[in-house]
Formats: C-alpha cells, structure tokens, sequence
C-alpha cells in the first residue's frame, strides 16, 4: 500500500501538482520522502491504524483477494480493540505512563477481546455484544472469531459475499466502538488519536530538527461511513472506490 504526498518547497514555489509522488505506507506513520527536485522531508501519518487497516482489506476485496482481504479486517477489529480499551484506561483515570505496558500486555487476541468486554462494561454499564450471532447466519453459521481463525490459521479461501458479510461487520462494530467513545469519553478518544502523532513529531524532531514535517490525513473507509445516519458498507464501499481512495488528503505543516 503506498500514500499520496505533496512537497509543501515545490508547492511555496508554485510549481507542485498533486500529488508530488509516492511513499510506501510505514507501519510506524513516519515516512522519509524526497520530491524528485530533491526536497528531503517527513509525512507523518494521522490516521489510527485500524483505518489503514480496514482500507487494505477493502482494497484487497476490490482486487478479489478475499481471504487477504479478511485477515486485514480482522486485524483492523483488533487495532481497534486495543485503542479502545486505551481510551478507556484513560477515562478510568490510568496514568500515562502506564499506557505502553498495557499496550504490551494486551497483544494477544483473546486478552484484547476480553479486555474490550470489561471495559466497555464499564464504560457504557451494557454487556459488549457486537452482533455475533446476526452475522453468524451469513458466516456458515460460523462466529466470526471462528471464521476468521479458519481463514487467518488454516488458509481456508472465503467467497466474496463471505469476505463481505464479515468486513461489514467488523466495519459496524468498530463505528459502534467510535460512538460509545465520542459519547462517553471523547477526550480520551482524542488523546488517544493524537498520542502517536505527538510522538511521531517529537522523535523525529530530536533527530533531524531541521528537517521539515508534514502532517497527512487520508479520507478512509471508516471516515466515510462515520456520518449520521451512518451509510451502509457496501455503499460505502462503492463510493469510497469511485473516490478514487487514497487520492484525497489533508495536509498540515508542522510548526
Ligand atoms: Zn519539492
């Protein structure tokens, strides 16, 4: 996967098009670029990374890749978990500095799930409950949990409309997560989404502080369908693929 950048020199000059080229997506947000006049800077990533996730898998849907497509799903679900029970840890008063051990603690799958169900106990007084059984009916009669081991562990190949039903789900339930969190905690939900981006800044500032930052924003799956009323999957789908994804972007400097 690789991400639009514009070189903020060339665009001062007046001779930048957009986009100005290129860069593989880094796991970490922070990608070295250079603009073919030369210009050496850092694009800084904004987007959380269940996002980015939940992109690949919709572009490995749109390329036919299916059981790809469902591991990248499933991961983005479990990015997701993880930054939700973050949040909350938050709003339950943890301290900052407790936060990378959780982070730590928490990268087992099961651990994260059953994290997510305490938290959410706690955050919204309701037992977590993200539809399993309604999807289940379009898995096979699988979970979801187990449909995704049997793709994920056992290489079992899924049909589209299998492949489908499950990032559809995963898409429901992660918009759901976002809404209890802009409800209930939504200054620990923005801490948590500019926590990384802070640091990302800082390191490379300690490192390269002459080296200019810029800081991007690219118009996800999940960003498109977080409107009220919320906009089905698949349509969000089609519209997000005829937006031409990974086209459209934000682009801030950093002061
Ligand atoms: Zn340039």
């Amino acid at each position: 996967m690789h991400i639009p950048f514009t070189c903020t020199r060339c665009a001062e000059e007046g001779i930048a098009g957009y986009p100005t080229g290129y860069v593989d997506l880094s796991d970490d947000g922070k990608h070295e670029v250079q603009c073919e006049r030369g210009h050496r800077f850092y694009v800084i990533l904004q987007n959380p990374k269940y996002e980015l996730l939940m992109d690949s898998g919709a572009l490995a849907l749109g390329d036919g890749y299916y059981r790809e497509a469902v591991a990248s799903f499933a991961a983005a679900l479990e990015a997701f978990w993880g930054f939700y029970v973050r949040a909350v840890a938050r709003k339950l008063g943890a301290p900052e500095d407790t936060i990378p051990r959780l982070r730590k603690e928490l990268k087992l799958s099961e651990r994260r799930r059953g994290a997510v169900s305490l938290t959410h106990l706690a955050l919204t007084k309701t037992n977590y409950a993200p539809g399993d059984d309604k999807v289940s009916a379009q898995l096979g009669k699988r979970t979801p949990t187990g449909f995704r081991n049997e793709v994920v562990h056992e290489g079992v190949f899924p049909p589209r409309d299998e492949a489908v039903a499950y990032g559809a789900w995963v898409y429901e339930t992660i918009l759901d997560g976002i809404a209890e969190l802009r409800t209930h905690a939504p200054e620990e939900f923005e801490l948590e989404l500019r926590t990384p981006l802070a640091d990302a800044h800082q390191e490379i500032f300690q490192r390269e502080p002459e080296v200019r930052r810029t800081t991007h924003y690219i118009g996800t799956l999940l960003q498109g369908g977080a409107g009220v009323p919320r906009r089905a999957f698949e349509a969000v789908l089609g519209h997000w693929s005829q937006a031409n994804a990974w086209q459209s972007l934000r682009l801030e400097e950093a002061t």
